[in-house]
């Protein structure tokens, strides 16, 4: 007896205490040490997530990723709450993706951690928390506690609880296991935001009762009905859709209710089926991703040309020496037929894939043609999704169901483990590049990392490829690839640049319009073609001046001239939302002399609707794509013929493929070029580029018109034959002489604060300290951006140019030390210093 006792008692003190290190999502560079409860001890594991108390009364969910026995020795460690998954939802490979994005991008692991996890793995005492729409009380195969019945019906009747509300219930241990098994029970969700509340799609269907399921039964019952035709109507048509009398078991799913809205069947006599017992009527929920779900036969075949094929063949051949290949194929190529294919040969033998698109290029178009490929094996993965939809996804590619993933840049933190293949397609695009919040990482960049944590293999695909990735193709660190053919029989439209020096001069210019591409609108709108036409600028005009005095409308908050709108009458501000009505005189002297100076895509509008009042005319920006599916109205309505101008800001330029489009115009060519920044002439002729490849994609010969008043710049000659590659080669000397990009690596520090005198002095002593440290070679000196106020905060930069070669990491460390060592001034502390590695 005594015996034993002091072998429990030795077992006991000899017992293991576990520390765990939680990762979490905040802006804080370290992770924190907690000691995980007994009962968890056998559950702990790297990759799952934790609730732990954070600060005085914050819960917060955190990532496990570490585990070990060394109790911290400067606090007593606290107690983790709870775990909440019994498999890892962040992969081994993702922790050093993880650190290498917050080590490169200046940023803390659990900055990434933020940005990566959808709001609803975050659990924490900010969280909002509303009933699952999918989730029936009567139907659940769960057994529920008195509390968690209380709790369904507070929910039920008030929509939303905050986690204080639902701890004010409970007390406040055991919110979170309530939280934890609601959630589990599938009872539950979790939502950051209001506006993202959940709420499904639901179909109304309807089947026979199972009373008359029977051949016999149903005999009789049409028999019955014989005297009832409106009755009878319906039910042959159901018959017809569904075939019970061959089989049973089709009647489960029956018809969508919807396909007795012809007139021939009356919806008294449906209301009568129903009140009588012979339909049933009931709702499924349609799943979120129902415009993308429809139910199509798998195709799986991507038969290539032989151009296509030739160039698939040079990837793999890349591939075998080299992690990353340039596909450098003009629009219109096919390059995505190309990565299907290679995405299919990945997904086939076991391994998983990743396909990062620019948002705006991942169409309906597109997703359907990869579902009926790769059907449900695909997750898309885009930013107007909602949370739900999000975390659907995260944990489909976590438990491996989700091979394949079609996303936007944040999709390249989706917890992979099994990487081969990693497709950029229009890598050039800056949406790559996120500006905020921290970490401001560049999707394009950290591709490359990614694939190489994987092993994996990169394509970098585009029409126009940043000179960046040209620049390390050619000095072969990557390999290239080139495709010159359109696919099919569209050849590349022929560009024609009108001089509007001297069209103005002649006075062929109306509206903004030269005469010649009037002209040509006119001719092709008589053939039945369509157009698009672009402008880089969206609302009516850019300004209103006024002509007495000079007075030009400005923002209150920011140092930016008010962007006037036609459809409110309003001034606006597209930096902070500032509005007000359009004044009819000047504010400064009086004068009503005011003018509309430039044009945005609304003007152009406007005008054109005058000019051609029979077109139906449309216009694609900011403005008019805020809704979820108005984007896809507008691209489907183009694409149905039905409008046949559609007007755009940089949203037409990306992806697009309409077969219809005989000609494109570009109204102020000038405007992309004189832009103060060293990447204005290669974005400029990325951007003309892509928008002339919307047309000629048929066998119909396009043409592009572009308007500029310098006629002569050099970019034209270029663009007029396609020359990407003598363009590039001019602009290289350039950047060479500048010591710019590819040249040197950039990093941007920027400066904020309420204060304009704090953030000038601020920008000043950082700048001295930094020279002291890095030479004044490599520091520029401190600079208003071009826009140096936004939302009454005053910006400042400072510009770190250093040559390849330059030790960087220690270089980051050094500016971070600075910056902390700056902001131990109490005059600085205020300042919000961010950093923007590679600044676009
Ligand atoms: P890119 O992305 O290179 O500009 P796309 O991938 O948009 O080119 O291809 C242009 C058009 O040609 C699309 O309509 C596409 O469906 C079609 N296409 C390209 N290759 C094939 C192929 N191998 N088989 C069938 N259609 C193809
Ligand atoms: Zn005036
Ligand atoms: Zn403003």
């Amino acid at each position: 007896m005594s015996q034993l006792s002091l072998n429990t008692f030795e077992e006991d003190s000899l017992r293991k205490t576990y520390f765990v290190q939680v990762l979490l999502p905040v802006p804080i560079p370290k992770t924190f040490t907690y000691r995980v409860p007994q009962k968890y001890e056998e559950h702990i594991q790297v990759g799952i997530r934790a609730i732990v108390p954070f600060g005085k009364k914050k819960i917060i969910t955190g990532i496990i990723s570490a585990i070990h026995q060394e109790a911290p020795n400067d606090y007593e460690a606290k107690y983790l709450l709870e775990i909440l998954d019994e498999f890892p939802v962040v992969s081994r490979q993702q922790f050093k993706l993880f650190e290498w994005m917050a080590q490169y991008y200046m940023a803390t692991e659990g900055e990434v951690l933020n940005v990566g996890l959808p709001s609803g793995l975050k659990l924490s005492s900010e969280s909002k928390i509303q009933l699952n729409p999918e989730f029936q009380l009567e139907q659940s195969p769960y057994i529920f506690s008195q509390i968690e019945e209380v709790v369904i019906n507070l929910l039920k009747k008030e929509g939303l609880l905050s986690y204080q509300q639902f701890a004010e219930i409970t007390n406040t241990k055991q919110t979170s296991v309530l939280i934890k098994d609601l959630l589990k029970k599938q009872v539950i969700m979790l939502i950051e935001q209001v506006q993202e509340r959940y709420k499904p799609k639901t179909e109304k269907r309807l089947r026979l009762q199972k009373d008359w399921l029977d051949k016999a039964q149903l005999n009789e019952l049409m028999q019955q009905l014989d005297k009832k035709p409106k009755q009878l109507d319906v039910l042959l048509k159901y018959l017809q859709e569904v075939p019970v009398f061959n089989d049973r078991s089709s009647n489960y799913t029956g018809v969508a209710k919807s396909i007795f809205k012809e007139e021939q069947f009356s919806i008294s006599s449906i209301s009568t089926l129903i009140k009588n017992k012979i339909f049933e009527e009931y709702e499924v929920i349609t799943s979120r991703l129902d415009y993308l779900n429809r139910q199509e036969n798998l195709d799986h075949e991507i038969t290539l040309s032989p151009a296509q094929e030739a160039c698939r063949d040079e990837l793999n051949t890349i591939f075998t020496e080299k992690d990353v290949a340039l596909l450098h194929g003009v629009t219109g190529s096919g390059k995505t037929e190309i990565y299907l294919s290679l995405i299919r040969e990945v997904i086939d033998s076991g391994s998983q894939a990743l396909f990062l698109l620019p948002e705006i290029a991942i169409t309906t178009q597109m997703i359907q043609r990869v579902r009926k490929i790769f059907g449900d094996q695909v997750g898309i993965y885009h930013s107007k999704f909602s949370d739900a939809e999000r975390v659907e996804v995260w944990q489909g590619v976590a438990e491996g169901t989700i091979n394949f993933v079609i996303g936007v840049r944040s999709s390249i933190l989706l917890p992979f483990n099994n990487l081969s293949l990693i497709v950029v397609d229009e890598e050039h695009e800056s949406s790559y590049k996120q500006y905020d919040p921290a970490p401001r990482y560049n999707a394009r960049d950290t591709a490359v990392v990614l694939a190489n944590i994987h092993q994996a293999k990169l394509i970098l695909g585009s029409a126009t490829p940043s000179y960046e990735s040209f620049y390390n193709a050619k000095t072969g660190k990557y390999g290239l690839s080139i495709l010159t053919e359109r696919y099919g029989e569209g050849s590349m439209p022929e560009i024609e640049v009108i001089d509007m020096r001297r069209q103005k001069a002649k006075k062929l210019v109306k509206d903004d319009f030269s005469h010649s591409l009037l002209a040509a609108l006119e001719s092709e709108m008589n053939k039945g073609n369509q157009a698009i036409i672009f402008q880089n600028r969206r609302g009516y005009a850019p300004y209103l001046q006024c002509e007495t005095c000079g007075w030009i409308s400005e923002c209150e908050n920011c140092s930016v001239s008010l962007t006037y709108h036609m459809h409110q009458h309003e001034l606006k501000c597209h930096y902070c939302g500032y509005r007000q009505k359009s004044p009819s005189a000047c504010l400064s002297c009086e004068s009503t002399a005011l003018v509309m100076k430039g044009f945005g895509t609304e003007k152009i509008e406007d005008d054109l609707k005058l000019h051609f009042p029979d077109v139906k005319i449309q216009r694609m920006d900011r403005d008019t794509t805020r809704k979820k599916y108005s984007y896809q109205q507008i691209i489907e309505s183009f694409e149905s013929g039905e409008t046949q101008i559609l007007i755009g800001t940089q949203m037409v330029t990306k992806g697009l493929d309409f077969e219809n489009v005989s000609l494109v115009g570009i109204v102020d060519a000038d405007r992309m070029m004189y832009y103060p920044d060293f990447r204005a002439h290669e974005r400029a002729f990325q951007m003309m580029l892509q928008v002339s490849g919307r047309a000629g994609r048929s066998h119909k010969k396009g043409k592009v018109w572009i308007q500029s008043f310098q006629e002569n710049h050099p970019l034209f000659s270029f663009l007029l034959k396609y020359d990407y590659e003598g363009f590039y080669e001019l602009q290289l000397k350039e950047r060479h002489s500048f010591f710019y990009p590819p040249f040197c690596r950039l990093i941007k520090i920027v400066l904020k604060g309420s204060q304009a005198d704090a953030v000038r002095n601020g920008a000043r002593l950082l700048h001295e300290s930094l020279v002291s440290k890095m030479g004044n070679q490599r520091v520029l000196a401190p600079h208003e951006p071009m826009i140096a106020k936004i939302r009454n905060i005053y910006h400042m930069e400072i510009w770190i140019k250093m040559e390849k070669g330059y030790p960087l990491e220690s270089t980051k460390n050094q500016i971070k030390s600075t910056v902390t060592k700056l902001q131990e001034n109490s005059q600085f502390r205020k300042l919000r210093i961010v950093f923007d590695v590679d600044p676009q």
